[in-house]
């Protein structure tokens, strides 16, 4: 028969690597928790439109990247390329207006048709935030802050450097708009073809191109900064300020844009030159504008995304789990006190390794394989005593202990 393969661009995760990305995971939902965000849980796939209509129907997730299948009864549906669409989804169907703001967390898989390299995978796991319902740059602050906590607790807030930038309101988009487009034309023919079908539907989206022709003419582009009016640049300045008083370091990049087109004033992105291309491990911003487009009143939103698996490659140390107790049965009429022994001592709340099979010699050296700190060794005769010998596997000292005292004794 044929060896059964996955699916080019996804990974089966265990071991080192499950460990590692549990431990993004569960870092990051300790720092949400304190922020006061709870957990939520949207379906893997929606209706096609929720994505379609809304991340921008120029971007590459909805022009190529998209997983998406008509169903038994007929229904367009994909498999989400990102969190935040689902989850405005959920906040409008699910009726959260009524108690603002809504301060959102997940983790869960992502799906993407990219071409698969290091750190760019076609199922990927994301954990994000969005917090709905505030519109001053407090939220843009803490949210930011947040993220900051997290890499820190991660032990990479020094592998990592947080870039932001402003696209402003929609007044300022527009204004930016035209610059951009009057200046794009002058460069028409050296852009690529997807870029020159943007500058007719969405020429910000040119901005964010990976095709090197592109690169070179958005060098020499027209920076936002220059077109924020008053009050988007005077946001601006209230987060970075915001940023100052709590002493996390940034860098403004002028030509940072971010992939979707939902967002508005704040961008920010977190970078590491440790991964080669693939270089985001976290990003996001403001969408003040997503939340009414899809049918939601005018709802401020803030969030971001990091990519586990690449946060994980950047986790040097392996993750430690508690060291286990081995439980040696010698000879098969210890067996049944070592399956009642184990027990025990699992419910008493240690960690416990059971041979299952083989000779003393052979049970001691799985039991040091697993990396156990004691041993419990149970043979027959002391058992009729009720006695078990407790080993220190560490300095290989051993004594007698009597099995009522067991659990106290270790
Ligand atoms: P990139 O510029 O690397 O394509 P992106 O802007 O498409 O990233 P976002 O949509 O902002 O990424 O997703 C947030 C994070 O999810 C990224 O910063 C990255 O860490 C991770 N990510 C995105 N796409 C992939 C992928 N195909 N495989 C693994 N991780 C990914
Ligand atoms: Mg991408």
């Amino acid at each position: 028969m044929e060896k059964l393969q996955n699916v080019r661009g996804t990974y089966d995760l265990y071991g080192a690597a499950k460990r590692k990305a549990k431990k993004v995971i569960e870092t990051a939902s300790k720092v949400a928790e304190k922020y006061g965000f709870e957990e939520i849980e949207t379906p893997v796939f929606e209706f096609t439109e929720v994505f379609s209509r809304n991340l921008g129907d120029t971007t590459d997730i909805v022009t190529k990247e998209m997983y998406c299948f008509e169903d038994r009864g007929g229904e367009s549906l994909t498999l989400r390329p990102e969190g935040t669409a689902g989850i405005v989804r959920s906040f409008i169907s699910e009726g959260m207006q009524q108690n603002l703001p809504v301060k959102l967390y997940y983790a869960g898989p992502m799906f993407r048709y990219e071409r698969p390299q290091k750190g760019r995978q076609r199922q990927f796991t994301q954990f994000g935030v969005e917090m709905l319902g505030v519109a001053t740059p407090q939220a843009d602050i803490e949210v930011i802050a947040m993220a900051y906590e997290f890499l820190e607790n991660l032990g990479l807030a020094g592998a990592v450097t947080v870039e932001i930038n402003s696209l402003g309101d929609a007044e300022s988009r527009k204004a930016y708009r035209e610059k951009l487009v009057d200046y794009l034309k002058q460069h028409y023919d050296e852009l690529s073809e997807d870029s020159k079908n943007r500058l007719e539907k969405n020429p910000l989206r040119v901005l964010d191109s990976k095709e090197d022709c592109d690169k070179k003419i958005v060098e020499n582009a027209p920076l936002y900064a220059d077109s924020l009016n008053e009050n988007s640049a005077a946001f601006f300045q209230e987060v970075l300020k915001g940023l100052d008083l709590l002493g996390i370091k940034y860098r403004v990049n002028n030509r940072l844009v971010r992939g979707l087109d939902y967002y508005a004033h704040t961008v920010f992105e977190l970078t590491t030159d440790k991964l080669g291309a693939q270089g985001t491990v976290l990003g996001g911003g403001r969408y003040d504008g997503l939340i009414a487009q899809m049918g939601g009143g005018d709802v401020p939103g803030i969030g971001w995304a990091c990519g586990v698996e690449r946060l994980s490659m950047l986790l040097e140390k392996d993750v430690d789990l508690p060291r286990p107790i081995a439980v040696v049965p010698v000879g098969d009429d210890a067996a049944d006190a070592a399956l009642k022994i184990a027990y025990d001592l699992r419910k008493a709340g240690f960690r416990v390794e059971h041979g299952y099979s083989g000779n003393l010699k052979k049970r001691m050296i799985k039991a040091n394989k697993a990396g156990a700190y004691k041993a419990v060794i149970i043979g027959s005769d002391e058992l009729s005593a009720g006695k078990v010998t407790v080993k220190d596997l560490d300095s290989g000292s051993q004594k007698s202990v009597n099995l009522d005292n067991l659990i106290k004794e270790i």
